[in-house]
Formats: structure tokens, C-alpha cells, sequence
């Protein structure tokens, strides 16, 4: 029988939950390489910023320090390790990259040197590979980006990549000098290369020099070779589209779990739905709403334009005089959250919070009754398979992983393992208003509402299922034969 050989990879992040998070990609990089473990060796690495609790994470030096040259500059870095949940972390420290108090920079902002930072990151990603030989780089958005092309110009590296956009929104745009101050010829200065509009784009190093690329649905991955998604690279990306697959995201159920959630008031499973009441009841004293009887819609997001925060802030007017409280979320852009606030002092059914908040979006998901999500595009989206999870019905707009991730209500198939919510195509504020009506009457019958949300948390939107497309992919990518299929099946039945 041929043997079973264990895929080694690095799984490299700029932001991994618990040590840096400031969005989904932080919750992807935590609990996919987790529910990969089972399978192969992986080794997660990621920058070792200041904030970064060395002492709470058992954090220590490996002993191994070496220089980076970025064009002619040398930059001291040094590896740091720890051992957290079963998983072997890398962290990468450098005074350039390390020494911030934000990862990307200030609300709305991003460091000037950006590029030179995750530059120079991808210097130490592609380093690393070399120096323990992994089979393979698994690689996420335009911040490690570079590593693609670093290692396929290494003669003598035999690692393999796959890049992963989580988001083609934000693609590393720097000027093009950038490209000398890395330490990359002119010869990259095309549009096959890093070129873009004038300006290099490090996303485009991933796209250009990974073996595979995987977006995060696969609604996502045909979206993005459309101009209307494509963010300037949908020609490009259409270019090298015999190398992009759409996989789904999934969340780890058991950081999100309402059966045993330590932030929630009181813990319920579907079968206990009501006790989510008690959670309301809790939550509405907390952000000082009235009326339990009513139902609860929040937003949790980032503010910015992608979320549908116009579309939101345009429908607020028209359903806050309905007899339903709205709770908000989010962090982001200042006059979203100018406009946030002056609608909350007005309307007394209409709660804001500003700031980031881990525990109380669990509180949040496990009170409410709707959440809403009206993007405009969406490369996969969290919020809607958790609010599933916590017996919470999404209201969303279909495209990228929430069209691949809520199904219309109207279709409700008890048998089926898809969720349902309330959907709507259009990108305006009436298609909105318009879901929270038909929200509000679904909401008045009862028993069908509450199947809806009971067949919701049995959902599996786990990573179980979405691991051995990566698995498979690896393997395609290794050129090896479906190495790990049989323990896989073996795995299932466990
Ligand atoms: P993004 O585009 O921001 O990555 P995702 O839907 O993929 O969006 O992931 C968002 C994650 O961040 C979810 O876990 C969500 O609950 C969480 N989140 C977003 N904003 C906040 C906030 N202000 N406070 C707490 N959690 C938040």
C-alpha cells in the first residue's frame, strides 16, 4: 500500500485571533489551520507586533535571528514561538514591522511604509520555507502576498504556493519606487507582474506567481472576473482564472457556540431557544432599548462603504418609526460614525456603539432576532453563518458568500443543510427597508419563525466540510495523488 505522507505547510497571516485581530481574515487564520491539524503539519506564522501579549501567550525567542536586505538596508529580525491550542505559531519580529501600535495604522489610515513592512514580512515568510523545507506556503491577502514571488524565483525552493484573497478590495497599492525599496528589479514593473495603473500591487504577486488561488465562496470567485468586482484586476484575474477555486469559509464552532458561550448571559441550544430571551432582555438594559416584545435587528461590522453602511444609514429613518429596536455595531470611517450617532440620539428605538468588541458582538448575535448585512459585495462574510449559529435569522444581500451561505426563506426545506434568512438584490435602502417588513411579519408567526431559526443552528458551518477541499487542493498543487483521502473518510466517521 503506497504510504501516507503528511503535507508539511506554513500558513502565513497578518492577523491571527487571539494575539492581532481586525477582521474576518483574523478568525479565518485562527481556526482554518486548526481544523486543518488533523491532517497535515501546519505551522501558522504571523508578525510579532508590540501589542502582541508576549508574557499571556507564552511567547519566546527560537534562538533564530538573521538580517533582511531590502535594498541595500539590513533589517535585524528575529523568530519568536509559542504552542497555543495545539498549534505550532511562528512570529516574525522586526523593528519595521513589529514596532506600531496599530497593524495597518490608524483608524482609516495606513502606515506610510506599509509596503517596506509586509514587504519585508514576505522576505521573512519565503526565508523560513526555505530554511525547514515546507511543501508548501499557504498564503493570505496582499500582505505576504510577495512570498509568491520570492519563492518561485528561488532556483532552488521547491515549495509550492497557494494564495488566498479574502478580500480584492485592499490589494497592497504602493507607489512605484516601492518596487527598488524591496529590492525587486524594474523587470517586475509590468503588467504581468506588479504593475498597476502606474503603481505596483502586491496582491498582483500573488495572483501572478502562486501555483493555485483560492478565494473565500465560490459566488466571490466568479464575482471577482467581472468589472463591477473586480477592482481593476478582473482582467488580470481572468488571465490566470484556470487557477482560482472558490471555497467557502467556515467558523469555529466552538468559539462560536450558544451552548456554551462564557460571554452570554445564559447559555441555550435550539432546543431551549427561548432562554435567548433572557440574553435580549439583558442586552436591550445594555444598550438602553425598551421592549422585549418587539424584535431586535443589529449590525456588526467594519464601517466602511463595503458593509452597505449607506444603505443602512439611509433605511434607519424609514423603519425606526416601526415598532422594532436596531442595534449597531462597528468601527471604521469617522463621518459613518458622525451620522450613526446623530441618528441614535434621535430615535430612542435606534442604539450606536463605537469600538471594537468581541464579547458583546456574542452578546450581541445571542440577543437579537435579525441581523443585517446589506453589502455591496461581500467575499464571504462571518457575521451571517455566527448569527445562524446563535438562532439569529440574517437579512442579507446576495452576493459572494452570503448568496452562497443564506438561502431565501421562500425556499425553506427543513431536510436541506443550507441556512435561510431574508435576501434582497437590489443596492439601495428601499430593498432594505423592504426586507425589514417582510422581517417584521415573519417575525409575527411564530412557530414558522422559530423552525426557521431552529434548523439554522443545526447547520453545519463548520470547517469539517471545507478542509478537504483544501486538503484536495493541496495535493493537486503538490502533484501528488489524493494523499490523505482515505484517513479523511476515516476522519469523518470518528
Ligand atoms: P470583514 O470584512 O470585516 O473581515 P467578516 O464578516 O469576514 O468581515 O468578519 C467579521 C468578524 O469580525 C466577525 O467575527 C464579526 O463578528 C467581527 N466584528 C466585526 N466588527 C466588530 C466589532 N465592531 N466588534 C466586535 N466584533 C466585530
Amino acid at each position: 500500500m503506497k504510504s501516507i505522507k503528511r503535507i508539511t505547510t506554513l500558513f502565513a497571516s497578518s492577523e491571527i485571533y487571539p494575539f492581532a485581530k481586525s477582521g474576518g481574515l483574523a478568525d479565518v487564520a485562527y481556526s482554518l489551520p486548526r481544523a486543518l491539524s488533523s491532517l497535515i503539519d501546519i505551522t501558522v506564522v504571523m508578525p510579532l507586533y508590540r501589542f502582541i501579549d508576549r508574557e499571556k501567550f507564552s511567547i519566546k525567542p527560537l534562538g533564530i535571528e538573521w538580517e533582511i536586505n531590502l535594498s541595500g538596508t539590513l533589517h535585524h529580525t528575529e523568530l519568536f514561538g509559542c504552542r497555543y491550542d495545539g498549534i505550532e505559531y511562528l512570529f516574525v519580529y522586526s523593528a519595521l514591522l513589529s514596532e506600531r501600535d496599530y497593524l495597518y495604522g490608524p483608524p482609516n489610515q495606513g502606515y506610510t511604509d506599509n509596503a517596506l513592512r509586509f514587504g519585508l514580512f514576505s522576505y521573512a515568510i519565503a526565508d523560513l520555507a526555505e530554511r525547514y523545507r515546507f511543501d508548501l506556503l499557504h498564503l493570505n491577502d496582499w500582505q505576504t502576498a510577495l512570498s509568491a514571488l520570492l519563492v518561485r524565483e528561488n532556483p532552488g525552493l521547491h515549495t509550492k504556493t497557494v494564495y488566498t484573497i479574502h478580500n480584492l478590495a485592499y490589494q497592497g497599492v504602493f507607489d512605484h519606487r516601492m518596487l527598488l525599496a524591496l529590492g525587486l528589479s524594474n523587470d517586475y514593473f509590468t503588467m504581468d507582474a506588479l504593475e498597476y495603473y502606474g503603481n505596483i500591487s502586491l496582491m498582483k504577486a500573488g495572483i501572478a506567481y502562486a501555483d493555485m488561488i483560492t478565494t473565500v465562496s465560490p459566488q466571490y470567485a466568479k464575482e471577482i472576473l467581472t468589472k463591477k468586482y473586480g477592482n481593476g484586476l478582473d482582467g488580470f484575474l481572468r488571465l490566470h482564472r484556470k487557477k482560482i477555486v472558490g471555497i467557502l469559509n467556515g467558523i469555529d464552532s466552538k468559539h462560536f457556540s450558544p451552548e456554551n458561550d462564557t460571554a452570554l448571559l445564559m447559555s441555550y441550544e435550539s432546543e431551549t431557544l427561548r432562554d435567548k430571551s433572557i440574553n435580549k432582555k439583558g442586552y436591550l438594559e445594555e444598550a438602553g432599548l425598551k421592549g422585549a416584545g418587539k424584535p431586535l435587528f443589529i449590525f456588526i461590522g467594519r464601517l466602511t462603504a463595503q458593509k452597505g453602511v449607506d444603505i443602512l444609514i439611509g433605511s434607519l429613518q424609514k423603519i425606526a418609526t416601526m415598532p422594532i429596536n436596531i442595534s449597531i455595531r462597528g468601527e471604521g470611517e469617522k463621518e459613518y460614525r458622525d451620522r450613526l450617532h446623530l441618528l441614535a440620539s434621535k430615535h430612542t428605538n435606534i442604539s450606536f456603539s463605537y469600538g471594537y468588541d468581541e464579547a458583546m458582538s456574542h452578546r450581541m448575535y445571542a440577543a437579537a432576532d435579525f441581523l443585517l448585512m446589506p453589502s455591496l459585495f461581500e467575499p464571504c462574510g462571518l457575521n451571517q453563518m455566527i448569527a445562524m449559529r446563535y438562532g439569529t435569522m440574517p437579512i442579507v444581500r446576495e452576493t459572494g458568500g452570503l448568496k452562497d451561505s443564506v438561502y431565501p426563506i421562500d425556499d425553506f426545506d427543513n431536510e436541506r443543510n443550507i441556512g435561510y434568512g431574508i435576501t434582497f438584490t437590489e443596492e439601495d435602502s428601499f430593498a432594505l427597508s423592504g426586507a425589514v417588513e417582510n422581517a417584521f411579519e415573519r417575525f409575527s408567526h411564530k412557530r414558522s419563525f422559530l423552525a426557521v431559526l431552529r434548523h439554522n443552528m443545526h447547520v453545519d458551518f463548520s470547517w469539517k466540510q471545507r478542509v478537504k477541499q483544501y486538503v484536495d487542493l493541496y495535493s493537486a498543487v503538490l502533484g501528488e495523488e489524493r494523499i490523505e483521502t482515505k484517513s479523511l473518510e476515516k476522519r469523518d466517521h470518528e
